[in-house]
């Protein structure tokens, strides 16, 4: 399984996902997409950061309804709807999707990842 790391204080976040964030940090386009504990390091990171924030809790990412929601929003702004994200958030924001998906995606089935390797995508 990936990790996800507290920025600030290196924990890693799926071993307690209920208490984690992810965090948006914008101006005028979102600046910086990390992943923290809810309360302090979140505190810390702001006053460290001094931009303005706002949070989805990373649990939302373990419901199958709001990570299809969350992925479409990204997809959608990415493309220019809403606001904007610099090449870094957009690093970071799909790390978490892919960190996440290991609890909304079922396991593939031995033909599934027989075919995928005949395609040559697995090594
Ligand atoms: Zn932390």
């Amino acid at each position: 399984m990936k990790e996800l790391i507290c920025e600030y204080c290196g924990k890693n976040l799926l071993d307690n996902v209920n208490k984690s964030n992810v965090v948006f940090y914008y101006r005028n386009n979102i600046e910086k997409v990390i992943v923290c504990c809810n309360i302090k390091c979140d505190e810390i990171l702001q006053k460290k950061y001094n931009l303005y924030s706002k949070y989805n809790k990373l649990t939302d990412y373990t419901n199958p309804i709001l990570y299809k929601i969350r992925l479409n929003q990204f997809i959608d702004e990415i493309n220019g709807v809403g606001m904007s994200y610099t090449k870094d958030a957009i690093k970071s924001y799909t790390d978490v999707f892919i960190a996440m998906s290991e609890f909304v995606f079922r396991c593939a089935t031995q033909e599934e990842e027989s075919y995928v390797k005949l395609l040559g995508m697995l090594g």
